[in-house]
Order: C-alpha cells, then sequence, then structure tokens
C-alpha cells in the first residue's frame, strides 16, 4: 500500500485523498516537517498557491520537498500545486519549487467567473471531463515536458519526469483514472522520502 502525502495546510485536500484511499493507497496528511517521513509520493491540491507556499516555507517543509521532487519523488500537482511547481509564473514574481520548466499564468480565465467544465482527451486515458476553477494555464513548456491534455489550444497537463502537473482538479469527478495513472508512477519509481 503506497505512503502518498497531502499538502493539507490549506485548500481541496480531503479530496484527493478520499480518491487516493479508493484506490488502495495510504494518504498522509503533510502539517509539519516530521510528517514528510517515508512519504512515496507527494500530492499537491489545488487552493490559494501563495498561501500553500509560504505555509510551505515557514513549517519547514518546502525544502525537503523540493529535494525529493528534484530527485524524482513523483508528484501529482492540481492547480494551484501546478502553480507551486512551475520554474516560472508569467504575472507573479513568486517562485515556489521551481521543479517544472514551464510557464505559467495564473487565474487565466479570469478571477470570479473562471469555472467551467471541459471534456478534452488525456494521453494514455481517452476522454477525460475537466474541472476548471480559477484555473492557471501553462503558457510555455521547457524541455523534455510533455503535454498531456489541451483544451481548446491551452495546455491543461504536463509531464515531466515524476511530476505531473493539471490545471483542472480530477478529485472533484467521479474519475480515478489520473490518480490511478500517478499510483503506477510511484510504484515504478519506488522512492522514500527520508528526512
Ligand atoms: N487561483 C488559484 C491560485 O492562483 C488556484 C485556483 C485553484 O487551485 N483552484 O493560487
Amino acid at each position: 500500500m503506497s505512503k502518498i502525502g497531502v499538502l493539507a495546510v490549506q485548500g481541496a485536500f480531503a479530496e484527493h485523498e478520499a480518491v487516493l484511499r479508493g484506490l488502495g493507497a495510504q494518504p498522509v496528511e503533510l502539517r509539519e516537517r516530521k510528517d514528510l517521513e517515508g512519504i512515496e509520493g507527494l500530492v499537491l491540491p489545488g487552493g490559494e498557491s501563495t498561501v500553500q507556499g509560504k505555509l510551505l516555507t515557514e513549517l519547514g517543509m518546502m525544502e525537503p520537498l523540493k529535494a525529493a521532487v528534484s530527485s524524482g519523488l513523483p508528484v501529482l500537482a492540481t492547480c494551484a500545486g501546478l502553480i507551486l511547481l512551475a520554474r516560472r509564473l508569467e504575472n507573479d514574481p513568486a517562485v515556489w519549487f521551481g521543479t517544472l520548466p514551464v510557464a505559467v499564468r495564473r487565474n487565466a480565465y479570469g478571477r470570479q467567473l473562471g469555472s467551467f467544465t471541459a471534456t478534452a482527451p488525456f494521453k494514455g486515458l481517452g476522454n477525460v471531463e475537466m474541472i476548471f476553477i480559477r484555473a492557471p494555464v501553462v503558457v510555455s513548456t521547457g524541455p523534455g515536458v510533455e503535454t498531456l491534455a489541451e483544451v481548446e489550444g491551452r495546455i491543461a497537463a504536463v509531464a515531466f519526469g515524476n511530476q505531473i502537473g493539471l490545471a483542472f482538479h480530477p478529485e472533484l469527478g467521479r474519475d480515478s483514472r489520473i490518480h490511478a495513472l500517478f499510483l503506477e508512477r510511484v510504484r515504478e519509481a519506488g522512492q522514500r522520502l527520508r528526512l
């Protein structure tokens, strides 16, 4: 049973935990540094990326998580999580993990009225229903970044090594296939974070 750390300082983490449990994984809520011990994968949920990034830093989790992700710990990042991973933000000077070589625009669909659902093909899965909430968009990708999904010509999902970044919220629908793909990567990677 894979032990998956789910960042639980702010945002939509409980929904990810439910999906992971449904797939037979063991979610662990990450609230302080010692919670990181032994995790085999990481989920960065949606929410408010600035708040999450500040809390990760203040609580001493940023440095060990960034090191682990840089050395191949699988991560599934949704929405605010994608913003945390991005190497550059087009409309914000902050860089948090900076481990995913993409540029991202925050709140790319407008701040309040930017929530919608779309169905689009996702690499390896066929059509997937995607729920966007004040979503970011990937505006450019660096070498080695694979685009996994596009919605109306805008990149909605990318992969780079063991990092998967999604502009939408797979934890809010009934489809657990993206989490299942992530858990496959976790098993293949066979990593375990040691503090
Ligand atoms: N708009 C949020 C941000 O910029 C992300 C929205 C979300 O995670 N649903 O941090």
